[in-house]
């Protein structure tokens, strides 16, 4: 069997044929960074992780590049009753997110692409979509793509433009809307008060961008006009994502992304876990009930990405308790390891081929582990080739032993290293001794282990 990936786009499974045999384009709609993101985002990063573990494991190479919404609405108003400059407010938030997806083990993307410094390639995408009649500047001085004229305007979300005369004819400034209130939306958001000192003074006027073309200007400028998959949660299929082709192709000609790949919800009590309900949890949360990061990926693996699951903490803490069998199970195979063995190699191959079954490929490493007919050598070589694509670090389990405040501790003596503080050093390695641990400064790093 070769790969198949389910296309929102076509509503079925299709073999998956790169544009580029020799590189996958994958783009990735990234966090608006406003506050903590929470779980059910989180969903969504790993299982873009996973698509990409799987794609390197069957020797593709991978692109990927995935963006951070910088200014917003939510970001100028919070920053605003923070009283912080939108970069001091984005950076706090940028950070607290790339600490989430290392807890998480998910890979870091090639490019992070931040919003806010592409700011030219927004405008001039602009400036062709109203050379070409797709864009209009209204009385409000902002601009609108007008999806009237956009014949091919609804077929990601199978919406007919047609059918919705009465909204279609108006126009939205917000960023987030419903399908029955698909109208004209905002390219770029003339300046209001309310926006204070966040503006960029361009060809198009005083103002700032609106959400969707900031992805598909990114996307272009560092993929290329037509790329091979695009992912995301399905609430950004409408409106996010319909924008996203409606401004890409309709000023490139191009289509812009072949196969567009959506995880379902994440579920607290049959509703999706969001923000402005109030009802989520985020990884610290996790934490704060000794549940790992890592118990939470394997959680999710249980689950197919397309289906919706409901989050409950006694489902996770269940997970936390079959990761830890499966870690002492590793560590019992003793350590050296032999080959992968090929029958399981195949049956993990044709779970992920299958749309990636993770679920199915979580029961291999169970079934893997209780056969008889495999040495604990080749045991531990196809678990390792497995985790390659899973991602619970098992390679890296002694590190996973070590708990959080003292990997903390050896962060900062490693700043106060680099900043030749050596009191403060000393200082730091003193209180991990205390805590039971040791940090050894190696050619590769500080190696912290328990004394
Ligand atoms: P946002 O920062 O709101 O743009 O969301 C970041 C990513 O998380 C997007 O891909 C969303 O579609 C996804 N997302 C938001 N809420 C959930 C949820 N409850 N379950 C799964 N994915 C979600
Ligand atoms: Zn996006």
């Amino acid at each position: 069997m070769a790969l198949e990936l389910y296309n929102s786009l076509s509503h079925k499974k299709e073999l998956f044929e790169p544009l580029d045999p020799n590189q996958v384009s994958l783009y990735t709609c990234g966090p608006t960074v406003y506050n903590y993101p929470h779980i059910g985002n989180y969903r969504a990063y790993v299982f873009v992780d996973t698509l990409k573990r799987y794609l390197k494991h069957e020797k593709y190479n991978v692109l990927h590049v995935m963006n951070i919404t910088d200014v917003d609405d939510k970001i100028i108003r919070d920053s605003q009753i923070q009283g912080k400059t939108l970069h001091e407010f984005t950076e706090f938030y940028t950070e607290a997110f790339y600490k989430d997806i290392e807890m998480l083990n998910i890979m870091k993307a090639d490019i992070y692409t931040k919003a806010t410094d592409y700011i030219p390639q927004m405008l001039s995408m602009i400036e062709t979509l109203i050379k070409k009649g797709y864009a209009y500047k209204a009385e409000d001085n902002s601009v609108y793509f007008d999806i009237h004229k956009d014949k091919e305007y609804g077929k990601l979300s199978q919406i007919n433009v047609s059918e919705l005369k009465n909204n279609a004819d108006g126009r939205l400034i917000k960023d987030e809307y419903e399908k029955e209130n698909a109208q004209d939306f905002a390219l770029w958001k003339s300046w209001t008060e309310s926006d204070g000192d966040i503006f960029w003074e361009t060809s198009l006027g005083k103002g700032r961008p609106g959400w969707h073309i900031e992805c598909s200007a990114m996307s272009i400028d560092k993929l290329g006009e037509s790329i091979d998959i695009h992912t995301g949660g399905v609430d950004l299929i409408f409106p996010h994502h319909e924008n996203e082709i409606a401004q890409s192709e309709c000023s490139t000609g191009k289509d812009f992304v072949k196969y567009w790949m959506h995880n379902e919800h994440l579920l607290v009590d049959g509703a999706k876990m969001s923000k402005s309900v109030g009802n989520f949890y985020t990884l610290r949360n996790l934490i704060e009930k000794d549940i790992s990061p890592l118990a939470f990926r394997y959680w999710l693996y249980t689950g197919h990405y397309r289906t919706r699951v409901n989050f409950t903490i006694e489902a996770v803490i269940g997970s936390s308790k079959a990761l830890t069998r499966l870690y002492d199970a590793y560590k019992a195979l003793g350590d050296v390891i032999g080959t992968v063995n090929t029958q399981y190699a195949q049956q993990l191959k044709d779970a992920m081929d299958d749309d990636l079954n993770t679920s199915k490929g979580i029961a291999l490493i169970w079934e893997l582990l209780k056969d008889n007919n495999l040495t604990p050598e080749d045991k531990k070589a196809t678990l390792l080739d497995f985790d390659n694509v899973f991602g619970f670090n098992l390679s890296n389990l002694k590190e996973l032993d070590i708990p959080e405040d003292v990997k903390q501790l050896a962060e900062n003596r490693e700043t106060a290293r680099l900043n030749k503080d050596w009191n403060k050093s000393d200082e730091i390695r003193m209180k991990i001794q205390e805590l039971g641990y040791e940090v050894k400064d190696t050619e590769s790093g500080p190696v912290i282990s328990k004394l």
